[in-house]
Protein backbone atom coordinates (compact mmCIF):
# COMPACT_ATOMS: atom_id res chain seq x y z
CA UNK A 1 0.00 0.00 0.00
CA UNK A 2 1.04 3.67 -0.85
CA UNK A 3 0.70 6.84 1.30
CA UNK A 4 0.04 9.77 -0.51
CA UNK A 5 0.42 13.11 1.71
CA UNK A 6 1.03 15.17 -1.25
CA UNK A 7 -2.08 16.41 -3.83
CA UNK A 8 0.06 16.66 -6.37
CA UNK A 9 1.29 13.00 -6.04
CA UNK A 10 -2.17 11.85 -5.91
CA UNK A 11 -4.05 13.70 -8.68
CA UNK A 12 -0.87 12.46 -10.42
CA UNK A 13 -1.48 8.48 -9.39
CA UNK A 14 -5.22 9.15 -10.49
CA UNK A 15 -4.55 10.05 -13.74
CA UNK A 16 -1.81 7.20 -14.38
CA UNK A 17 -4.71 4.53 -13.47
CA UNK A 18 -7.40 5.68 -15.68
CA UNK A 19 -4.87 5.97 -18.34
CA UNK A 20 -4.74 2.21 -17.59
CA UNK A 21 -8.52 1.67 -17.04
CA UNK A 22 -8.32 1.24 -13.55
CA UNK A 23 -11.13 1.31 -11.76
CA UNK A 24 -10.58 3.95 -8.14
CA UNK A 25 -13.18 3.09 -5.60
CA UNK A 26 -13.17 6.06 -2.60
CA UNK A 27 -13.77 5.58 0.94
CA UNK A 28 -13.27 9.15 2.37
CA UNK A 29 -13.04 8.98 6.35
CA UNK A 30 -11.82 10.65 9.35
CA UNK A 31 -9.75 7.63 10.43
CA UNK A 32 -9.39 6.55 13.91
CA UNK A 33 -10.72 3.21 12.34
CA UNK A 34 -13.00 0.40 13.81
CA UNK A 35 -14.51 -2.38 11.91
CA UNK A 36 -17.42 0.03 10.16
CA UNK A 37 -14.79 1.80 8.14
CA UNK A 38 -13.02 -1.62 7.25
CA UNK A 39 -16.27 -2.92 5.79
CA UNK A 40 -15.87 -0.07 3.35
CA UNK A 41 -12.42 -0.44 2.25
CA UNK A 42 -13.06 -4.21 2.31
CA UNK A 43 -16.40 -3.64 -0.49
CA UNK A 44 -14.21 -1.34 -2.36
CA UNK A 45 -11.25 -4.08 -2.63
CA UNK A 46 -13.71 -6.56 -3.54
CA UNK A 47 -15.45 -4.11 -6.55
CA UNK A 48 -12.25 -2.01 -7.68
CA UNK A 49 -9.46 -2.34 -9.21
CA UNK A 50 -7.96 0.60 -7.17
CA UNK A 51 -8.84 1.33 -3.64
CA UNK A 52 -8.34 4.84 -2.01
CA UNK A 53 -8.64 5.59 1.02
CA UNK A 54 -8.72 9.03 2.85
CA UNK A 55 -7.83 10.12 6.11
CA UNK A 56 -8.48 13.57 6.68
CA UNK A 57 -10.47 15.68 10.06
CA UNK A 58 -11.49 18.12 8.00
CA UNK A 59 -11.99 21.79 10.30
CA UNK A 60 -14.43 23.19 8.07
CA UNK A 61 -17.10 20.54 9.00
CA UNK A 62 -16.51 21.07 12.65
CA UNK A 63 -18.60 24.01 14.34
CA UNK A 64 -16.96 26.02 16.84
CA UNK A 65 -17.85 24.02 20.16
CA UNK A 66 -17.38 20.67 18.56
CA UNK A 67 -14.64 18.45 19.15
CA UNK A 68 -12.09 19.42 16.22
CA UNK A 69 -8.97 19.18 18.51
CA UNK A 70 -9.94 16.67 20.94
CA UNK A 71 -11.35 13.94 17.43
CA UNK A 72 -9.16 10.79 18.15
CA UNK A 73 -6.40 10.45 15.87
CA UNK A 74 -4.32 7.23 15.16
CA UNK A 75 -2.39 7.36 12.15
CA UNK A 76 -0.04 4.82 12.58
CA UNK A 77 -3.14 2.25 13.05
CA UNK A 78 -5.05 3.50 10.59
CA UNK A 79 -2.42 2.94 8.04
CA UNK A 80 -2.06 -0.43 9.16
CA UNK A 81 -5.67 -1.62 9.14
CA UNK A 82 -6.18 -0.06 5.51
CA UNK A 83 -3.34 -1.69 4.27
CA UNK A 84 -4.32 -4.75 5.91
CA UNK A 85 -7.92 -4.21 4.85
CA UNK A 86 -7.20 -4.18 1.10
CA UNK A 87 -6.54 -0.42 0.56
CA UNK A 88 -3.94 0.26 -2.71
CA UNK A 89 -3.47 3.49 -1.26
CA UNK A 90 -3.86 5.86 1.81
CA UNK A 91 -4.33 9.40 1.35
CA UNK A 92 -4.02 11.53 4.05
CA UNK A 93 -3.21 15.68 3.35
CA UNK A 94 -2.44 18.21 5.80
CA UNK A 95 -4.81 20.81 6.49
CA UNK A 96 -2.78 23.70 5.13
CA UNK A 97 -2.64 22.42 1.75
CA UNK A 98 -5.92 21.16 1.38
CA UNK A 99 -7.04 24.65 2.93
CA UNK A 100 -3.82 27.24 1.62
CA UNK A 101 -5.90 30.28 2.06
CA UNK A 102 -9.07 31.45 2.73
CA UNK A 103 -11.72 29.71 0.67
CA UNK A 104 -13.43 31.92 -1.67
CA UNK A 105 -16.45 29.38 -2.70
CA UNK A 106 -19.02 28.49 -0.81
CA UNK A 107 -21.22 25.30 -1.12
CA UNK A 108 -24.75 25.51 0.34
CA UNK A 109 -27.30 22.36 0.72
CA UNK A 110 -30.86 23.87 0.09
CA UNK A 111 -32.60 20.40 1.38
CA UNK A 112 -31.80 17.84 3.66
CA UNK A 113 -30.04 19.60 6.00
CA UNK A 114 -32.60 21.66 7.98
CA UNK A 115 -33.27 18.18 10.59
CA UNK A 116 -31.86 15.63 12.25
CA UNK A 117 -27.95 16.58 12.74
CA UNK A 118 -28.15 19.54 10.39
CA UNK A 119 -30.29 21.41 12.55
CA UNK A 120 -28.01 21.70 15.49
CA UNK A 121 -24.76 21.69 13.63
CA UNK A 122 -25.05 24.65 11.13
CA UNK A 123 -22.57 24.79 8.46
CA UNK A 124 -21.76 21.00 9.17
CA UNK A 125 -22.78 19.97 5.81
CA UNK A 126 -21.55 22.57 3.64
CA UNK A 127 -18.27 21.95 4.85
CA UNK A 128 -19.02 17.69 4.12
CA UNK A 129 -19.98 18.86 0.21
CA UNK A 130 -17.39 21.10 0.25
CA UNK A 131 -13.98 18.79 1.26
CA UNK A 132 -15.86 15.99 -0.79
CA UNK A 133 -16.02 18.11 -3.80
CA UNK A 134 -12.18 18.33 -3.56
CA UNK A 135 -11.63 14.87 -2.46
CA UNK A 136 -13.65 13.78 -5.52
CA UNK A 137 -11.80 15.79 -7.83
CA UNK A 138 -8.41 14.44 -6.54
CA UNK A 139 -8.89 11.20 -6.34
CA UNK A 140 -11.26 11.02 -9.83
CA UNK A 141 -13.32 7.80 -8.35
CA UNK A 142 -15.81 5.93 -9.99
CA UNK A 143 -17.34 4.98 -7.26
CA UNK A 144 -17.55 5.77 -3.24
CA UNK A 145 -18.43 3.78 -0.35
CA UNK A 146 -20.01 5.91 2.69
CA UNK A 147 -21.75 4.31 5.96
CA UNK A 148 -25.78 4.54 6.84
CA UNK A 149 -24.72 5.00 10.32
CA UNK A 150 -24.82 8.32 8.86
CA UNK A 151 -27.63 8.39 6.27
CA UNK A 152 -28.21 11.91 6.35
CA UNK A 153 -24.67 12.81 4.93
CA UNK A 154 -25.33 9.64 2.83
CA UNK A 155 -28.14 11.64 1.92
CA UNK A 156 -26.50 14.71 1.00
CA UNK A 157 -24.00 13.03 -0.97
CA UNK A 158 -26.39 11.67 -3.16
CA UNK A 159 -27.74 15.18 -3.83
CA UNK A 160 -24.37 16.21 -4.38
CA UNK A 161 -23.49 13.71 -6.93
CA UNK A 162 -26.79 13.67 -8.98
CA UNK A 163 -27.11 17.65 -8.48
CA UNK A 164 -23.46 18.13 -9.97
CA UNK A 165 -23.26 15.59 -12.71
CA UNK A 166 -20.33 13.63 -10.67
CA UNK A 167 -19.25 10.68 -12.83
CA UNK A 168 -19.20 8.39 -9.76
CA UNK A 169 -21.54 5.82 -8.21
CA UNK A 170 -22.71 6.18 -4.58
CA UNK A 171 -22.12 2.51 -2.76
CA UNK A 172 -24.26 2.93 0.93
CA UNK A 173 -22.95 0.12 2.75
CA UNK A 174 -25.33 -0.52 5.91
CA UNK A 175 -24.32 0.14 9.63
CA UNK A 176 -21.55 -2.49 11.35
CA UNK A 177 -22.47 -2.87 14.96
CA UNK A 178 -21.38 -4.47 18.33
CA UNK A 179 -23.10 -7.78 19.31
CA UNK A 180 -24.73 -5.64 21.62
CA UNK A 181 -26.53 -3.76 18.23
CA UNK A 182 -24.08 -0.67 19.64
CA UNK A 183 -23.37 0.80 15.86
CA UNK A 184 -19.73 1.19 15.88
CA UNK A 185 -18.02 4.69 16.52
CA UNK A 186 -14.93 6.58 16.56
CA UNK A 187 -16.68 8.06 19.13
CA UNK A 188 -17.71 5.43 20.90
CA UNK A 189 -14.38 5.23 23.28
CA UNK A 190 -15.20 8.02 24.71
CA UNK A 191 -18.34 6.69 26.94
CA UNK A 192 -18.25 5.34 29.89
CA UNK A 193 -18.49 2.10 31.37
CA UNK A 194 -21.66 2.63 32.24
CA UNK A 195 -22.73 4.41 29.27
CA UNK A 196 -21.41 1.76 27.23
CA UNK A 197 -24.25 -0.51 28.89
CA UNK A 198 -26.72 1.89 28.10
CA UNK A 199 -26.39 2.82 24.76
CA UNK A 200 -27.13 -0.28 23.03
CA UNK A 201 -30.85 0.71 24.18
CA UNK A 202 -30.76 3.47 21.02
CA UNK A 203 -31.18 0.41 18.43
CA UNK A 204 -33.70 -1.70 20.68
CA UNK A 205 -35.84 1.78 20.54
CA UNK A 206 -35.02 2.28 16.90
CA UNK A 207 -36.34 -1.16 16.30
CA UNK A 208 -39.32 -0.96 18.56
CA UNK A 209 -40.41 2.35 16.37
CA UNK A 210 -39.57 0.17 13.48
CA UNK A 211 -41.44 -2.40 14.52
CA UNK A 212 -44.97 -0.22 15.21
CA UNK A 213 -44.35 1.46 11.57
CA UNK A 214 -44.46 -2.21 9.97
CA UNK A 215 -47.62 -3.29 12.51
CA UNK A 216 -48.92 -0.52 10.91
CA UNK A 217 -48.90 2.75 12.90
CA UNK A 218 -48.37 5.89 10.60
CA UNK A 219 -48.35 8.50 13.13
CA UNK A 220 -44.99 9.39 13.42
CA UNK A 221 -46.01 11.42 16.44
CA UNK A 222 -46.83 8.50 18.75
CA UNK A 223 -43.57 6.41 17.47
CA UNK A 224 -41.34 8.97 18.21
CA UNK A 225 -42.98 9.71 21.58
CA UNK A 226 -42.45 5.46 22.16
CA UNK A 227 -39.22 5.46 21.32
CA UNK A 228 -37.85 8.93 22.88
CA UNK A 229 -39.46 7.05 26.27
CA UNK A 230 -37.75 4.02 25.88
CA UNK A 231 -34.13 5.72 25.44
CA UNK A 232 -35.13 8.25 28.20
CA UNK A 233 -35.98 4.99 30.96
CA UNK A 234 -32.97 2.78 29.64
CA UNK A 235 -30.21 5.97 29.00
CA UNK A 236 -29.12 8.42 31.20
CA UNK A 237 -28.04 10.25 28.19
CA UNK A 238 -29.88 13.93 26.75
CA UNK A 239 -31.80 12.98 23.19
CA UNK A 240 -31.22 15.40 21.32
CA UNK A 241 -33.90 14.09 18.54
CA UNK A 242 -35.74 11.55 17.24
CA UNK A 243 -37.39 11.87 13.74
CA UNK A 244 -38.84 9.80 11.82
CA UNK A 245 -38.60 11.16 8.01
CA UNK A 246 -38.74 10.41 4.52
CA UNK A 247 -35.65 8.98 3.15
CA UNK A 248 -33.88 10.05 1.33
CA UNK A 249 -35.52 13.19 0.87
CA UNK A 250 -35.69 13.91 4.94
CA UNK A 251 -38.75 15.52 4.87
CA UNK A 252 -42.37 14.85 7.58
CA UNK A 253 -43.94 11.77 6.05
CA UNK A 254 -46.44 12.17 3.86
CA UNK A 255 -49.20 9.14 2.64
CA UNK A 256 -47.23 8.28 -0.78
CA UNK A 257 -43.66 7.95 0.93
CA UNK A 258 -42.74 4.28 0.97
CA UNK A 259 -39.13 4.62 2.36
CA UNK A 260 -38.80 6.44 6.00
CA UNK A 261 -35.83 6.74 8.23
CA UNK A 262 -36.29 6.60 11.90
CA UNK A 263 -32.94 8.38 13.49
CA UNK A 264 -31.74 9.29 16.68
CA UNK A 265 -29.19 11.65 18.81
CA UNK A 266 -28.46 11.20 22.03
CA UNK A 267 -25.71 13.25 23.89
CA UNK A 268 -23.66 11.17 26.48
CA UNK A 269 -21.44 12.91 28.95
CA UNK A 270 -18.05 13.11 26.42
CA UNK A 271 -20.12 11.82 23.51
CA UNK A 272 -23.05 12.28 21.39
CA UNK A 273 -24.05 8.78 19.57
CA UNK A 274 -26.00 8.75 16.10
CA UNK A 275 -28.14 5.72 14.67
CA UNK A 276 -31.23 5.47 12.75
CA UNK A 277 -32.71 2.65 10.64
CA UNK A 278 -34.34 3.18 7.22
CA UNK A 279 -37.25 0.75 5.90
CA UNK A 280 -39.81 0.27 3.13
CA UNK A 281 -43.48 0.27 4.54
CA UNK A 282 -45.97 -1.48 2.35
P1 LIG B 1 -15.97 9.05 9.62
O1 LIG B 1 -14.52 8.68 9.73
O2 LIG B 1 -16.69 9.02 10.93
O3 LIG B 1 -16.21 10.26 8.79
O4 LIG B 1 -16.61 7.85 8.80
C1 LIG B 1 -16.12 7.50 7.53
C2 LIG B 1 -17.12 6.63 6.85
O5 LIG B 1 -17.33 5.45 7.62
C3 LIG B 1 -18.48 7.32 6.69
O6 LIG B 1 -19.01 7.02 5.40
C4 LIG B 1 -19.28 6.70 7.77
O7 LIG B 1 -20.67 6.67 7.50
C5 LIG B 1 -18.73 5.29 7.78
N1 LIG B 1 -19.04 4.64 9.04
C6 LIG B 1 -18.82 5.12 10.30
N2 LIG B 1 -19.29 4.26 11.21
C7 LIG B 1 -19.84 3.22 10.53
C8 LIG B 1 -20.50 2.01 10.91
N3 LIG B 1 -20.70 1.71 12.18
N4 LIG B 1 -20.94 1.19 9.93
C9 LIG B 1 -20.73 1.50 8.62
N5 LIG B 1 -20.12 2.61 8.20
C10 LIG B 1 -19.68 3.46 9.14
Amino acid sequence: MQIIQSIEEMKQASKTFSRKQKQIGFVPTMGYFHDGHLELIRQAHKQNDITVVSVFVNPLQFGPDEDFESYPRDEQRDIKLASENGADIIFIPEATDMYPKKTIVSMDMLERTDVLCGRSRPGHFSGVVTVLTKLFHIVQPQKVYFGMKDAQQAAVVEALIEDLNFPISFVGVPTVREASGLAKSSRNVRLTEQEKSEAPSLYKALQMGKKMALDGQTNPVIIKKEVRRFIAEHTTGDIDYTELLSYPELRPITPADRTWILAVAVQFSKARLIDNLIFDID
